[in-house]
């Protein structure tokens, strides 16, 4: 049977993230790390059916883990992306009230801009609140009472990332075993044995970055189950009416409340030049129903039609959809990213809840899971790894 230091369970954007980080860091010797996929490539779930936005964490919590991983990861998302020729677009966001939310009594909608402005006051997020004429100016043809203006967020192409992510792990030595889903997980002698569709291995560390699967193969792991995930699926419609298209080149979002399921139907522009309208919330019984009951277009242009009038619903073509992983805290509301060290030694990290903004913070979520006390202490990380890791290798990667 083949040993492995560490073992990853996912190659979505977060575990290729981790994959990435540990192979590069300096540790008293290199890391033998594998990461298993139940697909053929990486990136075949949630991590390729978003949005791609680099999220600042104006709509999380403050203090939070989400907020913090957010704005760590997207910026060093955005230098990532720039220093590997991974398609960017500096579009900038736009969170704004329409005159129609005006005529119709402005109160939720005016506190909800309120609490996110608020939110990025504590969190020292750059905005700035805008008139109409001040959005004019960000996005002439987008109908609006005023907002808030991100200008630092960005959107990546999440394929790209996620592939250039991995390629990276690859080169720092670590191997990926696609099509080979994780079935069976023992403790034995202060080390995991892994049993997949086709193999058996033995691992000294064990992280579990499964994504919507996650509640499951922490239940393998742990023998009992700790953690549920809810899929609550978001669903996308491209406008493609080539008059149309180009009318809104921003990211343009409703103001909906921090703690909302999602953060609302929004223009979704890519680098390539292609405006989504999405994502919806749909909660689904199963985490790969994609497709069932797809929500009617009428649902994306009356959310969007009071920022955009012209948009009609035979500009719109059915695009994807993507499915959260969902997790809920303790007061019944959105909980938070939940990255937790369930046995010291042997080390076992779960990640649970990875939904938005998972992919604005794989980043730093890496970064995060290779500081844990249980991961340093097992594999030792000098001193002067640590530093070289965040200050130069940075640069050098
Ligand atoms: C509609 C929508 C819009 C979103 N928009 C944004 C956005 O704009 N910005 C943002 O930051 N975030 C966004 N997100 C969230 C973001 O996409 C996720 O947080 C992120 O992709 C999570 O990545 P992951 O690697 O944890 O999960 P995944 O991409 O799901 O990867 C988990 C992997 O684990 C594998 N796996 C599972 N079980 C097993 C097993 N037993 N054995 C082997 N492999 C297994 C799966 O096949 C999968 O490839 C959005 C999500 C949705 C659904």
């Amino acid at each position: 049977m083949q040993s492995y230091d560490v073992c990853i369970i996912g190659a979505g954007v977060v575990g290729c993230a981790i994959a990435r980080e540990l192979a590069h860091r300096r540790w008293d010797r290199p890391l033998r790390i594998i990461v298993l996929e139940t697909h053929e490539r990486a990136g075949e779930e949630t991590s390729t059916r978003n949005s791609g936005v680099l999220h600042s964490g104006i709509h999380e919590r403050a203090g939070s883990l989400k907020g913090r991983l957010a704005r760590e990861g997207s910026s060093l998302a955005v230098a990532y992306a720039v220093r590997h020729g991974i398609p960017l677009l500096r579009s900038g966001m736009v969170i704004a009230i329409s005159g129609d939310d005006v005529r119709q009594g402005l109160w939720r909608e005016a506190a909800s801009l309120w609490r996110l402005w608020h939110n990025a006051w504590k969190a020292k997020i750059r905005v700035s609140v805008v008139s109409p004429s001040g959005l004019r100016i960000w996005e002439p043809n987008l109908r609006a009472f005023c907002g808030i203006v991100i200008p630092n967020v960005a959107v990546i192409d999440s394929y790209a990332f996620v592939q250039s992510l991995r390629a990276d792990a690859e080169s720092g030595g670590v191997q990926f075993v696609f099509n080979n889903r994780v079935v069976n997980i023992e403790a034995d002698a202060g080390s995991y044995i892994i049993t997949t569709e086709r193999q058996r291995l033995r691992t000294a560390g064990l992280i579990n970055a499964a994504g919507l699967h996650a509640d499951e193969v922490a239940a393998l792991a742990l023998s009992t189950k700790k953690y549920s995930v809810s899929p609550l699926r978001g669903e996308y419609y491209e406008l493609v009416t080539e008059s149309k298209k180009h009318l809104i080149r921003r990211l343009v979002y409703p103001a909906l409340p921090p703690q909302s399921a999602g953060k609302g139907i929004h223009f979704s522009p890519r680098p390539n030049g292609q405006l989504f309208l999405g994502p919806n919330t749909v909660p689904v019984d199963s985490k790969t129903d994609y497709t069932s009951r797809k929500t009617p277009p009428g649902v994306f242009v009356q959310a969007l039609q009071k920022f955009l009038p012209a948009l009609e619903e035979r500009d719109l073509r059915w695009a994807y959809s993507g499915i959260r992983p969902q997790v809920k805290g303790s007061n019944g509301h959105k909980g938070d990213f939940i990255i937790a060290s369930d046995s010291e030694d042997p080390p076992l990290i779960n990640l649970v809840g990875i939904e938005s903004p998972g992919l604005s913070a794989a980043l730093g979520i890496a970064r995060h899971v290779a500081d844990t006390t249980c991961i340093q202490r097992r594999f030792h990380a000098s001193n002067s790894g640590t530093l070289l890791t965040h200050a130069v290798l940075e640069r050098r990667r």
